[in-house]
């Protein structure tokens, strides 16, 4: 009985099998668009799924469902995710082969980045997390096996100390890259001719002095007026304006450089505003806001990447300083579209709530915007002795 059954079950595998055979003809592709991520599930919010992180433009995934506004796309053999349909675009491909193998690895100091290249014949998937605190970088390529048998490395490298490819997948290849630094100030993962590139900055100086800070004023022009305050209607887009002038100002009294993404009543697109600051090279970014939202009031900050934790943890200690507002939160993981850059660190400061009355008064008050813009520049200066403190620290760990 029992034998009879397995001839049965591998009579249907068979037919199974013959039928995808069939099938291989319609396999369908999507390349993807620019500012396309890739999510872990099918899940959402109020700001989209989990991301698992962006994915540059013209890159080939195979398309193994769809569900609704997502069509589910094969990482590797064993591993899927999801793509908004928005950012994803059918395309014909004739030569996708499953499974590519890597070639030569090269690491050299660029100036402003160490630059790790790795050649691969066709773009693929990949996945990069930072781990700054324990002193890594994880690129993960999928449908890649490891043919990297020559890493080449310069000796005159400042943010790389090692970097290491292993096979945990079949079609998994793993970069995993030693960071020199335990301090963050960004990185990018891009292919150029046949090879991906990852440029990884180094440390700066460690003063405001010549620092590069880009500032965004949340919202903007006439179709973004963003939260209004309750009692009083004011827009938060002219508060957010506001604070962002007086930010720049008290920063350049520090000696720092301010980009601004506006500065005056206009529409900007989020795409926009990270141009200009990835157009200006930036060496970190905060954007000014004021929240609305139920029985809800304080002050908060938010991030993506682990890698900035401490930077909005920093500023929201120092705009706690200010005598009577209440902790509204630190919030991680947070889909906010200018906390998804990782070429610099980066934090959205949530100044107050225009839906609590008492906050409301507070925005509305010219010398509580200075106030807390002071405490948002001292919070800049602390993040950055921060870092200071730790990279000396670790130095002086090394022999
Ligand atoms: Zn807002």
């Amino acid at each position: 009985m029992k034998s009879l059954f397995i001839l049965f079950t591998s009579f249907f595998i068979m037919l199974g099998h013959s039928v995808s055979a069939q099938d291989a003809d319609s396999v369908r592709y999507v390349g993807t668009l620019e500012g396309a991520y890739l999510n872990s599930g099918n899940g959402t919010d109020r700001l989209g799924g989990n991301k698992m992180g962006f994915i540059e433009e013209g890159i080939v995934l195979q398309v193994l469902g769809e569900e609704e506004s997502l069509y589910k796309v094969r990482l590797s053999e064993n591993r899927y995710a999801y793509i908004p349909k928005e950012y994803a675009a059918d395309t014909a491909v004739t030569d996708f082969a499953p499974v590519i193998t890597s070639g030569s690895i090269s690491v050299s100091n660029a100036g402003k980045y160490d630059v790790i290249s790795i050649a691969l014949e066709q773009k693929r998937c990949y996945l990069a997390k930072e781990e700054s605190e324990s002193g890594k970088m994880i690129i993960d390529l999928y449908g890649v096996q490891n043919n990297s048998n020559w890493i080449t490395q310069y000796l005159d490298l400042e943010s790389v100390e090692s970097i290491d490819a292993i096979q945990v997948d079949s079609d998994i290849l793993r970069l995993t890259i030693g960071l020199k630094n335990r301090t963050s100030w960004g990185y990018s993962v891009k292919y150029e001719e046949g090879r991906l590139v990852i440029k990884i900055k180094h440390n700066p100086q460690f003063t405001l002095k010549g620092m590069v800070i880009g500032v965004d004023a949340g919202h903007g022009g006439p179709d973004s007026p963003g939260a209004r305050g309750r009692e009083t209607r004011v827009n938060e887009k002219d508060l957010n304006l506001d604070m962002a002038l007086r930010l720049k100002r008290l920063l350049e009294a520090k000696g720092a450089k301010v980009v601004l993404s506006r500065d005056k009543d206009t529409s900007l697109t989020m795409a926009e505003r990270k141009a200009v600051f990835l157009a200006n090279d930036i060496d970190m970014m905060i954007s000014i806001h004021c929240n609305a939202g139920g029985t809800a009031s304080g002050t908060s900050t938010y991030y993506k990447h682990i890698q900035n934790k401490k930077f909005a943890k920093t500023l929201l200690e120092s705009i706690l300083e200010i005598d009577g507002i209440n902790l509204f939160g630190l919030v991680g993981n947070f889909n906010f579209s200018l906390n998804a850059p990782t070429e610099y660190p980066n934090a959205l400061v949530e100044t107050l709530f225009l839906s609590d009355p008492q906050d409301e008064a507070r925005l509305n008050d010219p010398d509580f915007r200075e106030l807390i813009m002071k405490k948002v520049a001292k919070g800049v200066k602390n993040y950055v002795k921060y870092c200071k403190k730790i990279e000396k620290r670790s130095a002086a760990h090394e022999f």
